[in-house]
């Protein structure tokens, strides 16, 4: 199984293995179900225990592929949702976790993001988190897609401060958040989830990418999820539907990168020199 993952924590104490695995597309087309259920238990039987889908993703297919996943294994996985901002309201947003539950098989998920902000008051959307937090229907709550000014307004609400996570674009080629919204997070010791963290497979046609990997004989996927493993209390959550790729990302964990390895990663992909708008997919 190689190395055990390096693990990120939540400012609860609970643990995650800070590799895990994305379901963006799963649940599109009925005949790939099987293989996407199939890749998602080999990840989970690889230690890649933390599953991130969505209620949005093939409009509820994802979660139920996920579902699929981890029937009889529930107590292994760690399980993130998100509510899409179209149903963010107060009682909207206790509805739609209600259905996720239900396409997930399980009574509880471990963590429920607001998939991005929008138009429903982010008030009532912390009233609705902390309600079902309360009925134990979700163990704990965060964002996804946003800017440090969005936390720091997110933080002065009432309960506001319960935020657990933010899920962002960050990549190699999407470095932006480095400067300003990543110290801010790892001040509140708040884990950062980094979504498509192979650019959605863009990066593996990087050519800079590929040649520093070719030199080091590693496919350019592990090289890039080593760089996000580096960091502290990064969550990098790759896509694959392919039990092989799965493995080969989990061997991202085996790369030790060195101090020359990472420094010719910033000549390739130049980390921020001033704040950037946050980026997002
Ligand atoms: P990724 O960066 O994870 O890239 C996924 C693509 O890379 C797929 O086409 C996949 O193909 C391919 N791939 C994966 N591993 C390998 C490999 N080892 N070698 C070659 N190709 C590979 O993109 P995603 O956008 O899917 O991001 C990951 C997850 O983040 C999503 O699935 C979702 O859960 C989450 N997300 C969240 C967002 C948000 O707004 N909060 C937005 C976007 C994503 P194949 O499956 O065929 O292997």
């Amino acid at each position: 199984m190689g190395q055990a993952l390096p693990k990120a924590a939540f400012s609860d104490g609970q643990s995650v293995p800070a590799l895990g695995l994305g379901t963006w597309h799963m649940g599109e087309r009925g005949g790939e179900k099987a293989g996407e259920v199939r890749a998602l238990q080999a990840g989970i039987a690889s230690g890649m225990t933390l599953i991130d889908t969505a209620e949005m993703y093939a409009n509820g297919g994802a979660e139920e592929v996920t579902g699929e996943a981890i029937k009889g294994r529930r107590d292994e996985v760690f399980l993130v949702s998100k509510v899409l901002p179209s149903n963010a309201s107060r009682h909207g947003t206790i509805a739609a976790c209600e259905a996720s539950l239900k396409r997930l098989g399980t009574d509880h998920i471990d963590l429920y993001l607001l998939h991005w902000p929008g138009r429903h008051p982010l008030g009532g959307t912390v009233e609705a988190f902390e309600e079902l937090r309360a009925a134990g229907k979700i163990k704990r709550w965060g964002v996804s897609n946003f800017d440090t000014l969005a936390m720091r307004q997110l933080s002065a609400l009432p309960h506001g401060d319960n935020c657990a996570a933010n899920q962002v674009l960050y990549n190699l080629s999407t470095r932006g958040i480095e400067f300003d919204l990543m110290p801010w997070m790892a001040d509140k010791a708040m884990p950062l989830m980094a979504y498509s963290p192979l650019d959605e497979g863009r990066l593996l046609r990087h050519p800079g990418l590929g040649r520093m990997a070719k030199r080091l004989g590693l496919p350019p996927a592990q090289l890039a999820l080593a760089f996000l493993l580096h960091r502290d209390n990064v969550i990098a959550i790759p896509k694959s539907s392919s039990p092989e790729r799965v493995a080969e990302n989990r061997a991202a964990a085996d790369i030790s990168l060195t101090a020359d390895q990472l420094a010719e990663l910033d000549k390739i992909f130049p980390p921020p020199r001033a704040r950037e708008p946050l980026q997002m997919i």
